[in-house]
């Protein structure tokens, strides 16, 4: 398949026309945000590792039943995927109490919680993604009740296989984002990237933080994360 036109450039990824329609291919970078992109800054080999770790994780979840939007990987940065229109919402889930939810109830980061907590974040750069609910999203147009119903299932069922994905790693699944998208031919799918940019991943024995969160609190050891990431999930 030919890459052709670039469509978009985002904070972490290109994405570019190719010559199916129903196809878009999606290129991976270095560059890091934090803070609503009010923090900028590089990770030297981010783009591959995140590349990777989403379309690995992407074939375990089709084989469990859940539809992506992963078509085909063309090297470490670059990956074909089909085409969709994305649902504008950041759909967060949550087993442990961390970042802003730790913030906004005054949990300590670490807290277990009773069960897993789904929120929706509307995606608009200007507004710093404000959280909202089911009668925001509803009375807003952004998803009608249907789509919502299949994210929420989607959400935690990718939740409980991710989770026992990750204890068989010595990773303990904090929280993650996800996005989901429509299809040329109207099927929803779940899409964007699984990887320590969008998941909060601690070591189950140590504690030891393995994700973004090392950017965003300038704690060091950033590239020896996402590294040791890939090491348990890909091998290498
Ligand atoms: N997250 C993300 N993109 C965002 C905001 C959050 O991928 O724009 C992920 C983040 O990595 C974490 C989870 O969603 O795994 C929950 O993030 P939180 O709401 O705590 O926000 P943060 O404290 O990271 O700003």
């Amino acid at each position: 398949m030919k890459k052709l036109n670039q469509m978009y450039e985002g904070k972490a990824k290109k994405v570019f026309e190719t010559d199916d329609p129903s196809v878009v291919l999606v290129e991976y970078k270095d560059d890091a945000t934090a803070l609503n992109g009010k923090k900028k800054g590089t990770i030297q080999g981010k783009g591959a590792i995140n590349n990777r770790m989403t379309n690995h994780l992407m074939k375990m979840l089709e084989k469990n039943g859940i539809p992506t939007h992963y078509v085909e990987e063309i090297n470490d940065r670059e990956t074909l995927v089909k085409k969709v229109s994305i649902v504008p919402l950041e759909v967060i889930v949550r087993n442990v109490a961390a970042g802003s939810l730790s913030k906004r109830l005054g949990i300590p980061e670490g807290t277990p919680m009773r069960r897993p907590v789904i929120e929706y974040c509307y995606k608009c750069d200007e507004l710093d993604d404000p959280m909202v609910n089911e009668y925001h999203i509803a009375a807003m147009g952004w998803a009608d009740d249907r789509t919502m119903a299949d994210i929420a299932g989607y959400a935690l069922k990718i939740n409980s296989i991710l989770t026992r994905y990750f204890h068989e790693v010595g990773v303990d699944l904090i929280d993650f984002k996800l996005e989901f998208g429509v299809t040329t031919d109207g099927k929803l799918v779940l899409a964007d990237e699984i990887s320590p940019d969008t998941c909060r991943f601690w070591d189950s024995r140590t504690h030891e933080k393995l994700d973004k969160d090392r950017f965003r609190r300038d704690m060091g050891g950033v590239e020896a994360a996402y590294e040791e990431m890939a090491a348990r999930i890909l091998g290498d």
